[in-house]
């Protein structure tokens, strides 16, 4: 038998390949250089572009962009009206920024647990979380699945919730013919560099709804407005503007739009490449008992950011540590998404225990993020399923 590179054998690659990497070409860097040498950094005519642009593609009435992910959360959570003493429900298996989103505003995250076959929050448990308090729902599209869009709106609605979706996987996908984007209340994308998309750093908050899109745009810059309609006093002059609320500088720069305007002319390309290995990933992986393949929803055609391997141990002689590991001296670069956000030491601190979310806990011991990126070449795919099926097969139980 063919003998995994940690037991003494020769591995797979001897040039490491990593989970994710961004996808950067010549236009790219044009793109960046053609701003630097123009009059405007910073709240120039590429932002403009490029907000009309998400628009034109989700079919969003609105967007706005800001700093990054987190920082759409964020102002997409102030302009929910989400405060002390509101409760805001979202997934344990996500990034933190997720959660602490809520945290930022003087809420409480509280988490639901997951459907086990498609890792996405399962909106009966999420529904059982609401209470008097809740103010928000915050599904995440994991992987760049759809979460359950529609039931969302349901709970939403019958709530009398705001629906945020948590798109910084998502960004390509379509949920029942309809772009993620143009959905929720509020969608929020990451433009960092190991998502579909990237500015460097980068984040957009899209919205149909007009009042909302008039706060985001407040809660970006500082709180302060030139509206009319929202300012508290008759205007001194044209240089008059108010600041009516507290926020801080969450501006994308004209460089990083730029080079996401550039990168979105690539969208179709970079998701058929995602689509293309994530189904060859399938096929390989779906032939062994011993790997659980990740369920896919009818309804979401998905642009997949990453995709998860998750092994069953009791049909293996090894852990998901020594898995990760035995991929890693084959040359395979692993990482694990996520850790759920709740077993943090903060979160523990705050008084979540172990045992909150018990799908979610078992999902996190079982799981790598595996290489996903649209410039792995077909040697890169077929390497990542050797060393997968080689593992697989030295310890079969
Ligand atoms: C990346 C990510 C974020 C945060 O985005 P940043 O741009 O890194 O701030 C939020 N939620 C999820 C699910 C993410 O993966």
């Amino acid at each position: 038998m063919n003998k995994p590179a940690i037991e003494g054998g020769t591995p797979v690659r001897t040039n490491r390949i990593s989970y994710g990497h961004q996808f950067i070409d010549e236009d790219d860097i044009k793109a960046v250089e053609a701003v630097l040498r123009s009059d405007f950094l910073t709240c120039g005519p590429e932002i403009d572009k490029l907000e009309k642009k998400l628009c034109d593609i989700t079919g969003a009435k609105y967007a706005v962009l800001c700093a990054n992910g987190t920082a759409a959360l964020h102002i997409a959570c102030l302009s929910a009206g989400v405060g002390e003493g509101d409760e805001v429900i979202t997934t344990p298996i996500t990034f933190a920024a997720s959660a602490n989103c809520a945290l930022y505003c003087g809420a409480k995250p509280v988490f639901a647990d997951i459907n086990e076959e498609t890792y996405n929050l399962d909106p009966d448990e999420a529904e059982k979380k609401v209470t008097s308090k809740t103010k928000a729902i915050i599904p995440v599209d994991y992987t760049g699945q759809a979460a359950e869009l529609k039931r969302f709106r349901q709970i939403a609605d019958k709530h009398n919730l705001v629906f945020i979706e948590d798109a910084a996987h998502s960004i390509g996908t379509v949920y029942d013919g309809k772009n993620v984007g143009s959905i929720a209340d509020m969608t929020t994308f990451s433009f960092h560099p190991v998502k579909t998309v990237t500015g460097g750093e980068g984040g957009a908050v899209l919205t149909n709804n007009e009042e909302y899109y008039k706060k985001l745009l407040l809660f970006r810059a500082h709180g302060i407005t030139r509206d009319p309609s929202m300012m508290e006093r008759e205007s001194d002059g044209p240089w008059y503007y108010e600041q009516v609320a507290l926020s801080t500088n969450y501006r994308m720069t004209d460089m990083q739009a730029a080079l996401i305007n550039s990168q979105l002319n690539k969208l179709k390309r970079f998701s058929d490449r995602r689509k293309e290995i994530v189904s060859k990933y399938n096929e390989a992986f779906s032939k062994m008992p011993e790997l659980f393949v990740q369920k896919e929803i009818p309804e979401s055609d998905s642009t997949r950011h990453l995709y998860i391997l998750r092994i069953k141990p009791e049909m293996l002689s090894i852990d998901r540590a020594k898995f990760f590991e035995a991929m890693s001296a084959e040359g395979i670069g692993c990482n694990v998404h996520y850790i759920p956000v709740y077993r943090h030491p903060y979160y523990e601190h705050l008084g979540y225990k172990k045992g909150l979310c018990p799908k979610a806990e078992k999902l996190y011991s079982e799981i790598m993020s595996i290489p996903l990126y649209p410039a792995m070449t077909d040697k890169d795919v077929d390497d990542v399923i050797e060393a997968v099926t080689k593992i697989v097969d030295y310890y079969r139980k």
